[in-house]
């Protein structure tokens, strides 16, 4: 390669299921190809039956094979990445009555490709960028509440306990075609992301989102972040995915590098407290459950 000095990168991911749920309709993972880049995915699925996880999974796998095919252009690598997983879901939610209308968020993010960071998003799956010691939200949640605050229509810190805060204006799989957002930026040494699902962003403030980012290595930070949502109620599926990129001034992510890139395109099971739901709970789809926007608002 012509990057004369790649940048390191550690990472980590992991899925749970929470204190509520019965199911997990959430997944993460991470790929890597021969050149060193590397591309982090969560995926948080919905849809009745199996249907969610069914759709979250083949965004994760589709996603993963348009990554491992090649590419020159990580923005349309991205993109097509996104779309051909709508394009996946939806025609497997069109071939059995079962998962009609089943679809997913998801939201990648790729290291490697010179000094620039890329994420793709659809949904309310989130990217954060920790730069300086300063949380960034970098993705804007494809979501209804969202864009009422943008029309300056509902105010941002009524947002998150608006009844409508989980309707999504757009997803993966439900319709045939679907508009990805993607952006790319550069890259700064000690960079630090992390990508999750709205089990985390709904549980855990960005206070301390920033106090874990800030203090801990990548597998550190997944599962704090991840144990501190459940301690503060998991009532969703949570799903986090961290990036740290080594800081020029020190050579300390090295260590972690290499312990926290073993192949792991599944992720691992961490220890976690028990669960307060489990055996016998029935989850209701209604209680807090995604819902789509209706078709006709397009
Ligand atoms: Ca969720």
């Amino acid at each position: 390669m012509s990057n004369p000095k790649p940048i390191r990168t550690s990472t980590a991911s992991q899925s749970h299921v929470g204190q509520v749920r019965a199911a997990n309709q959430d997944v993460c993972g991470e790929f890597s190809d021969d050149l060193g880049r590397r591309l982090l995915v969560v995926a948080d699925g919905m849809g009745g039956h199996a249907g969610g996880e069914i759709a979250s999974q083949l965004a994760l796998e589709t996603i993963g094979e348009i990554f491992g095919v090649g590419f020159d252009d990580p923005i349309e690598m991205l993109r097509k990445a996104l779309k051909g997983a709508n394009a996946k879901i939806h025609q497997a939610g069109n071939a059995a009555p079962e998962l009609h209308n089943m679809g997913t968020t998801a939201v990648a993010l790729l290291l490697g490709v010179g000094e620039t960071v890329s994420v793709a998003h659809v949904g309310d799956s989130r990217a954060y960028r920790m730069r300086s010691g300063r949380l960034e939200q970098i993705t804007e949640d494809h979501s209804w509440v969202r864009e009422e605050v943008r029309q300056n229509r509902l105010a941002a810190e009524d947002a998150e306990s608006h009844p409508m805060k989980n309707v999504l204006l757009r997803s993966l799989g439900v319709a045939p075609e679907v508009n990805v957002s993607v952006i790319r930026e550069p890259l700064r040494p000690g960079d630090r992301f992390m990508l999750c699902s709205d089990g985390l962003w709904g549980e855990v403030g960005p206070a301390e989102i920033s106090e874990i980012m800030a203090r801990s290595d990548a597998p550190t930070a997944v599962h704090d972040l991840i144990d501190l949502a459940n301690r503060n109620g998991g009532s969703d599926n949570v799903t986090v995915a961290v990036a740290i990129v080594q800081d020029q001034e020190s050579d300390s992510t090295r260590e972690i590098e290499q312990s926290a890139t073993a192949p792991n395109t599944e992720s691992a099971t961490l220890p976690m407290p028990p669960t307060a739901g489990g055996e016998g709970y029935s989850a209701s789809e209604s209680v807090n459950a995604r819902t789509r926007w209706p078709s006709w608002v397009g």
